[in-house]
């Protein structure tokens, strides 16, 4: 059997057969697959450690009939910091479902599998805004983030206060055109700013202030919309990580009220 050896991202695993595991694996050179790593879960198989979920490692693999066989893998990084928590892994699994559902099989995408591996040291270290950088970036790289500067509709370049996302005219209007379309769906101006900052890859540019989970939120929840208006179907885990982010901003509700709150 002819084999070949590629780096890449395990964006899913599951039990196979007895001791087997089925893998998604996201391959800088070949995209997306998946791939049988055969006895993975007996306690002193090699590739135990390595058929976990989230860790990035230089596969060699056979190609097989149906589905590619792991004969050997060296891990890069397991992002370890991914399982301290279960918010974390809410995360993960969330990146990992997106970019499983946003690439083609045997695709290879080198942006995205650098996107992919970037985000996923970033929740491993515990950067709460990850996610929302990840998905900015992604549906720029589709060619899907929607124009920022002006108003989808009338083209007003100087939008003041609130604008509106409307999936109808694929992007955002001004509060005439909202009114105008029936569209009201209003998004905070410090919103717009983490989506434009985020959408240029501007890492300097840190979000700040006490309400920056609720905004980080707002952004979050806009992505989501815009990607599932391209997939035009439901994520499974975007309800557990937007519930690992209410958790967030309770914890930030509780700072300002214990800050403001007299000595
Ligand atoms: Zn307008």
């Amino acid at each position: 059997m002819p084999s070949y050896v590629t780096d890449a991202i395990v964006t899913a695993s599951r039990r196979y057969g007895e001791a087997d595991k089925l893998l998604v694996l996201f391959t800088l050179e070949k995209g997306r697959l998946s791939a049988i790593a055969k006895s993975a879960r007996k306690p002193k198989s090699s590739l135990r450690g390595a058929s976990e979920s989230f860790v990035r490692a230089k596969f060699e693999l056979a190609v097989g009939r149906t589905l590619d066989i792991v004969r050997q893998v060296e891990i890069l990084d397991p992002h370890l910091g991914i399982r301290e928590s279960w918010r974390r892994l809410q995360f993960a699994g969330h990146v990992a479902e997106i970019v499983n559902k946003m690439s083609e099989e045997r695709m290879p995408d080198e942006f995205q599998y650098n996107l992919l591996s970037d985000t996923l040291v970033g929740i491993s270290n515990g950067r709460d805004d990850a996610v929302v950088r990840f998905k900015a970036s992604l549906l720029d790289h589709m060619g899907v983030f929607p124009d920022l500067s002006a108003c989808a509709k009338c083209g007003t370049e100087r939008v003041t206060g609130d604008v509106h996302l409307a999936m109808t005219s694929h992007g955002f209007l001004c509060s005439e055109c909202a009114k105008d379309s029936q569209v009201w769906h209003p998004i905070p101006m410090k919103v717009l700013h983490i989506l434009h900052s985020f959408r240029n890859g501007d890492e300097t540019d840190r979000v700040e202030g006490d309400d920056v989970a609720e905004a980080l939120g707002q952004a979050d929840d806009v992505l989501t919309t815009l990607l599932q208006a391209f997939l035009q179907q439901g994520f499974k885990t975007s309800g557990a990580a937007k519930h690992a982010r209410k958790l967030d901003q309770d914890r930030d509700n509780n700072n300002v009220r214990n800050k403001t709150e007299p000595q």
